[in-house]
């Protein structure tokens, strides 16, 4: 009879620390097999059990977003920066392309 599990998510591994994807099997434990080399381990641990509660918990502090930075707000000194950068820019292009400002 063929197993079926669904991809849970990628997390720690208990034994190593190492980037483990974790599956939640057709009977309803959570299960990994680490990759690394010189680590291999796999384990189950059944619903509801402390371990499992672990392992989410390990999943969900891998799978949170990285921290967005705090967009500093717009001030008119900057927002007057950015229009100088942007009129200098477009002084160089025009340097380069005199034919284009020329009637
Ligand atoms: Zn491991």
């Amino acid at each position: 009879m063929a197993r079926k599990s669904e991809r849970v998510g990628r997390g720690k591994c208990p034994m190593c620390g190492d980037r483990v994807t974790f599956h939640r099997t057709a009977g309803g434990a959570l299960n990994y097999e680490c990759e690394a080399d010189d680590c291999g381990h796999s384990a189950y641990a059944h619903r509801g059990s402390a371990c499992e509660r672990d392992w989410l918990a390990s999943i969900e502090r891998a799978a949170a977003p990285a921290p967005v930075p705090a967009v500093e707000p717009m001030t008119p000194e900057k927002a007057n920066a950015i229009g100088q950068e942007y009129d200098k820019h477009q002084a160089r292009l025009g340097k380069t392309r005199p034919a284009l400002l020329i009637g």
